[in-house]
């Protein structure tokens, strides 16, 4: 890894040739352009042109492809698509709700949890949702660079008390092939890490990320991975994306999911039920489901606890124990997730 401080959103870097990456380079930021493939009146997506602020629509083709046509309350256009409901202000919303989210990007690292670390590893995102706590923070602009991960790198390795690596971001999948590789070499020659973890998004909005030597490099590592992926609803979970935790589970990796409820989107028993379904079918265990992070411009999407915990407690009254996430908040300041049940 060179020590420069270019951002490793290497995915920025031109003529894309990867499929993934051309998907990337070729993903819908027009609002315009998403209404008219999706038959919705321009009037929405004026009003879209408006609300979006610094935090543009950004999303792959392939996941708008999921949507229904002419449906403006679709659960997955209502993740991605900006509307006029985040300007309002709402009172307990703000710019930092964990209250560390900024100098936490600066440092590359961090150590909040026991036993692990979180790598930050680049600032991009393939698909900007709207109820994201990036949205105050774009780290692209700001933060993960080489050197910071190489500095990341230095610290876990003088760490022996850490036995897992958590790559974050942004979208730790958005490293390429070789950047990628480069540091999980880096993180198999520290002997007290067992395990790499990789939060990310990028198997269910651009399932073409999964490449062979993606999987390859996965299985022929000393380290245990867990693939922790992220999706709301089942209709995200095409056959695109099936296919692609297919690859991943022949790496031998862990496959979890963890979802954030949200209003509009999969605040009922019935869509939590049909995603943890369809999540197993896929060989994904549900792990976690977030209440929302009390970021600005997010307050439409929130669910109330109370409703929540019932949410929650009729999973675990009538599904399987393995399919019932935990659900759980951050809270500023705690040592660990806090879980309601
Ligand atoms: C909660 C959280 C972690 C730690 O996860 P555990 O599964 O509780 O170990 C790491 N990264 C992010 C982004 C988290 O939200
Ligand atoms: S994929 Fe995750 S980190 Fe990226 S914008 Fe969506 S919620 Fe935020």
């Amino acid at each position: 890894m060179s020590s420069d401080d270019t951002p490793v959103n290497s995915a920025a870097g031109s003529p894309p040739h990867e499929p993934w990456k051309r998907e990337l380079a070729f993903a819908i930021r027009d609002p315009f352009e998403l209404c008219r493939l999706l038959d919705l009146p321009r009037r929405v997506a004026e009003e879209s042109v408006e609300a979006a602020g610094s935090f543009p629509l950004l999303v792959p083709r392939g996941f708008a492809a999921r949507m229904t046509k002419g449906d403006p309350a679709d659960p997955l256009l209502r993740q991605v698509l900006p509307t006029s409901r985040e300007r309002e202000v709402v009172e307990g919303f703000t710019a930092d709700p964990l209250a560390e989210r900024s100098s936490l990007a600066a440092a590359g690292l961090v150590r909040k949890y026991a036993g692990r670390a979180l790598v930050l590893a680049t600032g991009g995102c393939a698909v900007n949702c709207r109820y994201c706590f990036r949205r105050e923070f774009p780290y692209a602009e700001s933060g993960a660079t080489r050197q910071g991960v190489v500095a990341a790198v230095d610290e876990i390795a003088a760490s022996d008390d850490l036995h897992e690596v958590i790559l974050s971001g942004g979208d730790p999948l958005l490293l390429d092939d070789d950047l990628l590789s480069e540091l999980v070499g880096r993180l198999e020659d520290i002997p007290h890490v067992r395990r790499l973890r990789i939060h990310t998004r990028l198997p269910v909005v651009l399932p073409e990320r999964v490449t062979e030597r993606l999987v390859e490099r996965l299985s022929e590592s000393r380290l245990r991975s867990v693939v922790v992926i992220h999706a709301n609803h089942a209709a995200e979970l095409d056959r695109s994306v099936a296919e692609a935790m297919s690859r991943l589970a022949a790496s031998g990796a862990i496959l979890l999911n963890q979802a954030v409820l949200l209003a509009g989107v999969n605040d009922r028993f019935e869509t939590l039920r049909d995603l943890s379904d369809r999540l197993l079918d896929l060989g994904v265990v549900p792990y976690y489901l977030h209440l929302l992070d009390r970021v600005v411009g997010a307050a439409s999407f929130e669910v109330p606890e109370s409703r929540a915990v019932a949410l929650h407690r009729r999973m675990r009254d009538e599904l399987p124990g393995y399919a019932v996430p935990r659900l759980a908040r951050e809270v500023p300041g705690e040592p660990a997730k806090v879980w309601l049940g």
